[in-house]
């Protein structure tokens, strides 16, 4: 009689990201102009609970840049963060146009100090599903204290091991 054994070994693993941190001053002109972008988009935020401000701005292949803000409600799961306010605003107004880079920047409500803006688990998961749907990654820019931006060539590299399968 056959009998099929199954071995299970362990293995061990490492993910590595690779990324830059670049002097705002230092950006690109297309890169610095979108992390404005993103700025401008922050004061539309409707934040009254977290009093934490999120701005997100979408180059598009075409120039057209696309921005959004955290937008919060009293029943909380309603609200919806700036990035995924931004790139669903882009794939369903453009939903053919692919997106080049996405800026994201946040800050406490009353301060002009940058906060880190790494995007939440969410988002990372809409920012790989959308270059999963345009089959090319795009660019992200977090802007950091000091004027420090956090750059990633590709956004799916917040997001190892995803739901969906990288690009
Ligand atoms: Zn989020």
């Amino acid at each position: 009689m056959l009998s099929i054994e199954y071995v299970y070994m362990s293995r061990t693993g490492k993910v590595e990201i690779d990324y830059t941190i670049v002097p705002l001053n230092e950006l690109g002109k297309e890169e610095a102009a979108l992390v404005k972008s993103a700025l401008q988009a922050r004061f539309t935020a409707h934040a009254p609970y977290s009093n934490f401000q999120v701005g997100a701005a979408a180059l598009l292949a075409d120039g057209t840049v696309v921005a959004g803000s955290n937008q919060e409600n009293r029943s909380f799961p309603a609200g919806l963060c700036a990035e995924r306010v931004c790139l669903y605003h882009a794939s369903s107004n453009y939903p053919d146009t692919p997106i080049e880079m996405l800026a994201v920047v946040a800050f406490p409500a009353k301060s002009e100090v940058a906060e880190p803006a790494h995007p939440c688990g969410g988002c990372r998961q809409v920012m790989m599903e959308m270059q999963h749907k345009q089959r090319r990654p795009f660019k992200l820019l977090l802007l950091y204290p000091n004027d420090e931006v956090l750059v990633l060539e590709k956004a799916s590299d917040l997001m190892p091991f995803p739901f969906e399968s990288e690009i």
